[in-house]
């Protein structure tokens, strides 16, 4: 009896495993594909790949260990060829793995300022690593984008059309994300991120005011599913609640300025309690509260 409850379990437990490892990849609608990220294997960001009548479009190429993890799922998908690979943002959970794409034969796109951003502060960043082991990025080199785009790029083959459109400055300089009008997906990349870690708001050439316009204004397009740069699907809520945490630190911290509060202060007055999960980091929010100070003053 007590063997066969211990390889009933043990019979749960791999099912769990091989369900979970599965679930990381979802259809959002034919041929739209959502792959989500995980954190606690340095894997954080989510991507996306659309699939067209010749080719495959992808959206976020991840670190290089996470490219080497999405593409056998991308294979899994469809058999076209990776053509496209669009860095919704130059930050390196985002872009360090587009040589992995490169060499599977795709191009890199992404915004001007994306591209711009990548050459000088991801590339900075990139040299400045110094992690060894499975997490290192020596055994690869930095892939930059070959095609480039100022307000926006379409891929229309008849039959799928994904607008990108450049929404920044917000998270980044060069912040964009891809449309899909007719399915009424979004990808925002870290414009909006929906998980309990906090959104990463200290880029020094973030834009807070501009990214709150940016995110109620994909807010009012015709969306159903947004998927984020990081955490769980969405919709358009989801962009206004991250939208009402920005706005608020942003206004608070205006307030505190004019009454001569240093950020420290700030930090412990500060209440963000009414924006649940998108306040759950205090680091998260402490840091928040340091970058629109900056910018405020
Ligand atoms: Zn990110």
């Amino acid at each position: 009896m007590r063997r066969f409850t211990i390889l009933t379990l043990f019979a749960v437990l791999l099912f769990a495993a091989a369900y979970s490892q599965g679930s990381r990849t979802r259809e959002l609608a034919p041929g739209v594909w959502f792959w989500q990220g995980n954190r606690d294997v340095q894997q954080p960001a989510n991507c996306g790949w659309v699939l067209f009548r010749d080719y495959v479009l992808v959206i976020d190429a991840n670190f290089p260990w996470g490219a080497r993890e999405i593409l056998p799922e991308i294979k899994k998908t469809t058999s076209k060829p990776i053509r496209f690979v669009f860095d919704t943002h130059y930050h390196g959970d985002h872009s360090y793995g587009n040589s992995v794409f490169v060499d599977a034969g795709a191009a890199i796109v992404c915004s001007q300022d994306c591209a711009n951003e990548l050459r000088t502060k991801g590339q900075a960043g990139w040299d400045k690593n110094t992690a060894t082991g499975e997490f290192s990025l020596k055994p690869y080199r930095l892939e930059h984008p070959s095609i480039v785009f100022g307000d926006g790029m379409v891929f229309d083959d008849g039959e799928r059309r994904v607008e990108l459109k450049r929404m920044g400055p917000g998270h980044s300089k060069g912040d964009a994300v891809a449309y899909l009008p007719k399915e009424r997906i979004l990808f925002a990349g870290d414009l909006c991120v929906n998980w309990k870690s906090g959104n990463n708001t200290s880029d020094r050439d973030a834009d807070h005011q501009n990214w709150v316009r940016a995110l109620n204004e994909m807010a009012r397009w015709d969306v159903r599913t947004v998927a984020h740069g990081h955490g769980a699907l969405g919709t358009t809520d989801t962009l206004r609640t991250q939208a009402a945490y920005l706005d608020d630190i942003w206004k608070q911290v205006v307030a505190g300025l004019r009454t001569g509060k240093s950020p420290d202060d700030l930090i412990k007055s500060i209440d963000l309690s009414r924006h649940g999960d998108f306040a759950a980091s205090a680091p998260g929010n402490a840091s928040a509260v340091r970058a629109i100070y900056a910018k405020a003053q």
